[in-house]
């Protein structure tokens, strides 16, 4: 291999090798990955292109999800474990070989058809972290059902309005959830949603945990239990899908408005899933991957269930914080498991950071070869920690519900490019991703910034469509950059000469100060490199003059050092210092508060918008997924200060 200085264009670099063949012949790039799963019949034609934007692939195949993820593994790793469960919730913790998946979601399959589940069908997913989930979600595509996993926890208008949108014949449930040693009873939130929805499935399934009461007055209502005895010996094939089947519908996190169903196919996720695990997540059969997200986001469909299980891999399905009973219960269960492979999100990290680092050093971790991050920009200060901290590599990786596998990474299973701090690396095999212009739509230099996009056709695994909208998806996804019919990701960034990219905030949180273009990640990255800094939202707030000013919001570190005025000010004055040095004056925020708490989603997305919204005055509207509304209160708060 050549060492070069632009690794990520070096023409003779093997990842740019790799990625213009898959761009310049995606045809046979594909029709190659595509050996990695099994065809029970061979496809025709591996890519449809007759009806742009949609793109169809391995059209005419025939496969199922179920059979990759689980039977296909009982010929030669019947005894390894498929599933570990644990709970610090309840204490429980399970094990469960591929031939006992196999036997669990085949009667899982056997009830679900027992109670008129058919292909096609909805399924609504509303469970806690239980092995159940897996084997509710491994029975909907055995069956060639369509799940739908609602986050656990959503309150009742929300729910309602998924039950509505994807009209399941049946709705999955639990009596509870637990979180941070709290209950949270389900089954009045199914019963709420139920009334509010027009939609009404012909079931309820309920899988009784003995956590909270039964009050499920519906009187649709079946106990999974004795269904479960019923069927305890049921074998139920595999029903063989055509590749663009839909598999799944997901709805995205909510971030920034009504969440879209995101419809996925069968065939193209089976194979994209089962590429990434070799070229970017390095898992091979037998390894053990833990990856602490929710089975109700997309992280959680594709790498605590999918992936991993396509792959031959053991995954780790964890309920629990990563604080309880302490900090050291993540790198505990890396020990106690030899997990080899770890994903979460770097909201995970910096609630670890400020957790006693002897718990970390007290864990063996010989057996952890990588930490993979995603959800929300890494900033460099956690990278650093973390990375030193582990002295294993820490792999940012970049991607949406949509994309349902990362559009950025380094792709270590090809080329261990070196890694560059507050960047997810290099555009991945499959996706033609290129920034632009948000007003010409023309192409960026490097070093300009502008909206991330992909090229038709969105490679393998990505989403089909808005689930009973086509025109939804043209119209949201394929509408908005002038003169090119591309898809945007509505983020926007910069990449380097070296192709490397980093993300700068969502479009609309681009902050536009007397005439500059700022997004509000460069300035929260600026801030967060200061010690006092643990956390920092930065929003664009009106401002009569410059059209728009920057706003800081952090926690601190150690809050009780600043509490008198005068020391609050000082911090103040050397943080908006900060600004000026790195960014210049004009991306200063015009204040900076303190809080203790920043509002974000349950994925621990910051919600910037409503930031923005109280700082100007304005309602922040609805927030379904806000993890903490307490949240809200503080921001008030501290504006009024
Ligand atoms: P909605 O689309 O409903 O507003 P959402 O965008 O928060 O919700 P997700 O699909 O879960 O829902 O999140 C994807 C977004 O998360 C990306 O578009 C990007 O803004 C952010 N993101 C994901 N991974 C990274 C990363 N590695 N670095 C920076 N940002 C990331
Ligand atoms: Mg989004």
């Amino acid at each position: 291999m050549t060492s070069s200085s632009n690794p990520g264009h070096n023409p003779q670099s093997r990842y740019a090798d790799f990625h213009r063949r898959s761009i310049g012949d995606p045809e046979g790039f594909w029709r190659d990955e595509a050996r990695r799963i099994h065809w029970e019949t061979p496809f025709d034609t591996v890519l449809d292109r007759s009806r742009p934007p949609f793109a169809r692939w391995f059209t005419g195949g025939r496969t199922n999800l179920c059979h990759n993820a689980v039977d296909r593994h009982l010929a030669e790793r019947p005894q390894q474990n498929a599933l570990v469960y644990v709970s610090t919730e309840t204490g429980i913790e399970r094990r469960y070989t591929y031939a006992d998946l196999h036997a669990e979601v085949n009667r899982m399959a056997a009830v679900m058809r027992s109670l008129g589940v058919k292909r096609g069908d909805r399924v609504l997913i509303y469970l806690p972290m239980i092995p159940e989930a897996v084997f509710a979600v491994l029975a909907c595509a055995r069956l060639g059902a369509i799940h739908s996993v609602v986050f656990g926890g959503f309150a009742a208008p929300n729910l309602a309005a998924r039950i509505d949108d994807a009209k399941p014949v049946l709705v999955v449930t639990a009596d509870a959830g637990a979180r941070a040693g709290k209950v949270i009873d389900y089954t009045p939130l199914v019963d709420e949603a139920l009334a509010r929805s027009k939609h009404q499935p012909a079931r309820v399934l309920l899988i009784d945990r003995n956590l909270a009461p039964e009050r499920l007055s519906a009187p649709y209502l079946v106990a999974y239990e004795p269904l479960r005895e019923q069927f305890f010996d049921a074998h139920v094939p595999c029903e063989w899908l055509e590749s663009n089947e839909p598999s799944y519908v997901l709805y995205t996190s909510g971030t920034t408005g009504r969440p879209k169903g995101v419809q996925r196919d069968v065939g193209g996720y089976a194979v994209a899933l089962a590429a990434s695990m070799a070229y970017i997540y390095e898992g091979r059969a037998g390894d053990t991957m833990f990856t602490a997200s929710d089975i109700g986001w997309v992280v959680g469909h594709s790498y605590i269930i999918y992936a991993p299980l396509i792959a031959g891999l053991t995954t780790v399905m964890y309920e629990g914080t990563p604080v309880r009973p302490d900090g050291g219960i993540w790198w505990r269960l890396v020990e106690q498991h030899r997990i080899n492979l770890m994903f979460t999100a770097p909201t995970a990290i910096r609630v670890l950071k400020k957790q006693d680092p002897a718990l970390m050093r007290a864990a063996d971790l010989s057996s952890l070869r990588t930490l993979f991050l995603a959800g929300e920009p890494l900033d460099e200060p956690t990278a650093e920690w973390v990375g030193s901290a582990l002295g294993k590599p820490v792999v940012d990786n970049y991607w949406q519900t949509e994309t349902g596998w990362p559009m950025l990474a380094i792709q270590r299973g090809i080329e261990a490019l070196p890694p560059k701090l507050g960047s997810p690396g290099v555009p991945v095999y499959g996706y033609d991703l290129t920034l632009r212009n948000e007003l010409t739509g023309e192409p960026c230099a490097p070093g300009e910034k502008g909206v991330i996009t992909l090229a038709y056709p969105l490679p393998p695994g990505c989403m089909q469509t808005v689930w009973g909208d086509d025109e939804r998806f043209v119209k949201t996804y394929w509408s908005s950059v002038p003169g090119v019919q591309v898809y945007s990701t509505f983020d926007w960034g910069v990449q380097d000469e070296d192709g490397y990219v980093t993300i700068l905030g969502r479009t609309d949180d681009v902050i536009n100060v007397a005439g500059h273009r700022l997004g509000t990640r460069e300035i929260e990255e600026a801030l967060s490199g200061h010690a006092a800094v643990a956390e920092v939202a930065v929003v664009g707030v009106t401002d009569a003059i410059k059209g728009q000013v920057a706003r800081a919001f952090v926690v601190l570190r150690e809050a009780d050092r600043y509490a008198d005025p005068a020391s609050r000010a000082k911090l103040e004055q050397e943080l908006t210092a900060t600004v000026d040095r790195q960014l210049g004056a004009i991306a200063r925020p015009a204040r900076v508060h303190v809080v203790s708490l920043l509002p974000k989603t349950r994925s621990g997305k910051l919600l910037r918008r409503a930031i923005a919204a109280l700082a100007e005055g304005r309602d922040p509207g609805d927030l379904p997924t806000i993890e903490d509304p307490s949240a809200l209160q503080q921001v008030r708060a501290a504006l009024e200060e």
